[in-house]
């Protein structure tokens, strides 16, 4: 596969477009306004083979109840799924949308095709802001389980503060999208 799609979920405020900027140009951008859906391309080589990358960054999918899906849980190959650690109700928020997205990609075969804990695609789960850990509201081994319990990739970063392990992450997401 060459082409591959992602798609960032989360609370208002997570920093997915501080996390996604960190990625694509390894730089923090401190206040990023969008008001639009904004899809951005990268072309990268990952193990020896030539990708290209769009990821989308929904404008807001705030931190309501309802559905947050519904257009990129068609679209994407794979998910980056983004809670403030010093938000708890932004962890809440992403223990939600991780439960919307296995139930609502079972690739048309229906809800009984994937056992409940079963990711039907690549996610990773990214406890941001960890530079504000004076002031965490989650902690670690909560978005560990959290992952562990949906079978998706995991780590705290800091858009802020750090460029690899964003691009650790990111690179690992690609990686098992690439062996779908
Ligand atoms: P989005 O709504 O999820 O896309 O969030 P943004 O990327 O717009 O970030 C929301 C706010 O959090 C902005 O003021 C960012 O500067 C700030 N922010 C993003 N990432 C970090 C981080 O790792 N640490 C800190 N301290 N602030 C961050």
């Amino acid at each position: 596969m060459n082409d591959i799609k992602l798609a960032l979920l989360g609370s208002e405020g997570a920093g997915k477009s501080a996390v996604l900027v960190r990625f694509l140009t390894r730089r923090f951008i401190g206040e990023y306004a969008s008001s639009t859906n904004s899809l951005y391309h990268k072309r990268l080589s990952i193990d020896g083979r030539q990708l290209n990358l769009e990821v989308l960054d929904p404008c807001s999918q705030g931190s309501r109840a309802g559905s947050i899906l519904e257009e990129p849980v068609d679209w994407a190959d794979g998910f980056v799924v983004v809670y403030n650690i010093s938000d708890r109700t932004s962890f809440l928020n992403a223990q939600n949308i991780l439960r919307q997205i296995r139930e609502a990609r079972v690739d048309g075969k229906g809800p009984e095709a994937a056992p409940p804990r079963e990711m039907p695609v690549p996610v990773c789960l990214l406890g941001n802001k960890q530079d504000l850990c004076h002031v965490r509201e989650v902690c670690e081994d909560e978005g560990r389980c959290l992952a562990q319990q949906n079978r998706c990739l995991f780590q705290e970063v800091s858009a802020a503060e750090s460029y690899q392990d964003i691009s650790n992450l990111f690179t690992q997401l690609i990686r098992q999208v690439m062996e779908q």
